[in-house]
């Protein structure tokens, strides 16, 4: 084959790094700049009657006007299809506008959706208090018991969803028994893998259907901005992209840079969240305060073996129980830190705590919160990028006082 100068070579020949700073991208650009430009358009000009008609044929890929794509857009969607290794990408201006797009592209009137109850809040809203006033009936089940998930599938089941890891508590998805479940019941496969990354997880190569992230944590990683992405075939994702052109949630140019170059150092910055993430996760795990600790890559956590399976690092998220702590002397540990700050949110290079009971699930009855599993003295903390040894010692320090 000829070598063409004017492209990046192909990413399935790359490492994730080389494919997260090139992919995407022309090689030449212009003004000759070495980044993209930031294009402030919201539509975009013919030159003549017969273009117009060309465009509308189909005959002359090109912008049109703004709601329906812009060019930053499509580097960017096609930058992260190469790293999910999916044939598409659609960029959203949240993870959560994402898993809507998708959901309501899909979805009619007397369909059925399953999904493991340990998951992001506000996608279990969706489902229960909106997509059931669409005919669409919610099913949940026990997070990773795909006996019961199968139990549960009926004729009119379309999709099977779930996060891997979990959150908070970062149980993991067995890819294989999820994705032969799906495909031996003839009903479309959704992982939200914001907690794993591409880095980690692979769901796509699996044979899910459907992956999905909050752009805003890891892929952006800088805590400076909102956008969410769904990976998967081209023609699975077309209705979804012409919803999205309807809905219009899609990012502005100026996000969608923060986002670009966000991703340069994607591999980089996973690479310290996993280290950091191991390391805090070893550290109190031995620690005599902490009842317990949910890490997947500790051989304590229930899903250990799964995840020595099918994942490549554990993330930043660590997620712990005070030993003998009610809600106030666990907020005491929460205040007590130095270094992360207290705030929703993970994945970005700020370290972030907090205590799920206040932060996501204060107005919950105590019930409610048993149901989904949230202990008075449990903490979320998501490492940083910041050196583990700070981490560590500041953690020590907040846990002796
Ligand atoms: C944050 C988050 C979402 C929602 O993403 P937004 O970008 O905040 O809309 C969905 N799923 C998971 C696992 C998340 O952590």
């Amino acid at each position: 084959m000829k070598h063409d100068a004017s492209q990046p070579p192909r990413a399935s020949q790359l490492g994730g790094s080389t494919t997260a700073v090139h992919a995407g991208e022309q090689r030449q650009k212009p003004g000759d700049a070495i980044t993209d430009p930031i294009f402030c358009a919201s539509t975009y000009t013919f030159p003549d009657t017969q273009a117009v008609i060309d465009f509308i044929e189909q005959k002359l890929p090109r912008e049109e006007y703004g709601r329906y794509g812009n060019p930053s857009e499509k580097i960017v969607e096609a930058k992260l299809a190469e790293l999910e290794g999916a044939e598409a990408a659609i960029l959203f201006t949240t993870g959560m506008s994402a898993f809507v797009g998708l959901l309501m592209a899909k979805l009619n009137a007397g369909d059925e959706v399953i999904f493991f109850d340990e998951c992001y809040h506000r996608s279990r809203e969706f489902c229960t208090k909106h997509l059931s006033r669409f005919g669409v009936k919610t099913v949940q089940v026990r997070a990773c018991d795909y006996a019961a998930m199968e139990a549960a599938i009926t004729p009119r089941t379309r999709l099977l969803i779930s996060e891997s890891p979990t959150n908070p508590h970062l149980s993991v998805v067995d890819l294989e028994k999820f994705v032969d479940l799906g495909r031996r019941r003839g009903v479309e496969t959704l992982i939200d893998a914001t907690l794993a990354t591409p880095y980690n997880l692979r769901p796509i190569a699996a044979g899910v259907d459907y992956v999905l992230h909050s752009a805003t944590k890891y892929l952006a990683g800088h805590n400076d901005l909102l956008a969410g992405v769904l990976a998967g075939s081209r023609e699975k994702l077309e209705p979804v992209r012409k919803l999205r052109g309807i809905l219009g949630t899609i990012n502005s140019p100026h996000n969608i840079y923060l986002l670009q170059r966000g991703l340069k150092t994607f591999e980089l910055r996973i690479e310290r969240h996993n280290a950091n993430g191991l390391a805090v996760a070893r550290f109190l795990d031995q620690h005599p305060r902490i009842e317990k600790v949910y890490y997947p890559g500790l051989e304590s956590h229930p899903y250990f073996e799964v995840a020595q399976r099918t994942m490549r690092g554990f993330g930043g998220l660590v997620t712990f129980l005070v030993r003998d702590a009610d809600w106030r002397q666990t907020a005491a540990v929460v205040d007590a830190c130095r270094i992360p700050r207290i705030a929703p949110s993970l994945g970005g290079v700020e370290s972030l705590i907090e205590q799920p009971l206040v932060m996501s699930y204060f107005e919950c009855t105590p019930e409610d919160r048993q149901r989904f599993g949230i202990p008075d003295n449990m903490i979320r903390l998501s490492c940083g990028i910041e050196n583990s040894e700070d981490l560590i010692a500041d953690l020590a320090q907040a846990l002796a006082q």
